[in-house]
């Protein structure tokens, strides 16, 4: 062997040693990068189940007292935040709904504003579909209209109440809502 093929022959084994740890560098890179992706999609999914599966809900107010079985279907949560006064007649509360846990009908003769803070419920006012409401809705229910609201079968509601114009009166109650109504 003469000394440039010897030469050559070095240097051709130096360009296969290198290609090789190149490309075994190349290959390691790629599955740490599937490695990534699969770690992502894991903790995607997860998040997504924790999501769906979600049934304790944040509070921001106090969960406050049971309200009466003559009003209400199930378990609801009352907790008066701001009483009517002759200065703002206005009431402000929050009631939380247990999943399935509903008003019965009523009307409020000065109407009433909800503002969902976490959860999902249903509210209706008669002769008009049922809808669903959840976290950021905000809903009018318009003097003197009979509706009823609560929580969903599988989740609860938190639902902030204004109740505006207390001079003319806050709440009148009226018959349960059936669960053909609810389920409808
Ligand atoms: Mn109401």
């Amino acid at each position: 062997m003469t000394k440039t093929n010897l030469r050559n022959s070095t240097l051709f084994l130096w360009l296969i040693c290198i290609s090789v740890l190149f490309s075994c560098k190349e290959n390691t890179s790629t599955k740490t990068s599937e490695n990534e992706s699969v770690q992502t999609s894991e903790a995607e999914k997860e998040a997504t189940a924790a999501h769906s599966e979600k049934t304790e809900l944040d509070f921001i107010f106090p969960k406050g007292n049971k309200g009466p079985d003559k009003n209400f279907t199930g378990n609801a949560f009352n907790a008066g935040l701001v009483a009517p006064d002759s200065t703002y007649t206005t009431a402000v509360g929050n009631v939380y709904f247990e999943p399935g846990g509903r008003s019965n009908w009523h009307t409020h003769p000065g109407g009433q504003i909800l503002i969902i803070t976490d959860g999902v419920g249903y509210h209706q006012i008669e002769g008009q579909p049922k809808e669903i409401m959840k976290k950021g809705d905000v809903i009018k229910c318009p003097p003197n209209t009979r509706h009823w609201h609560g929580a969903s079968e599988d989740t609860g509601v938190q639902q902030m109440y204004i109740v505006p114009n207390t001079e003319k009166g806050i709440v009148n109650w009226m018959e349960a809502v059936s669960d053909e109504v609810y389920n409808q």
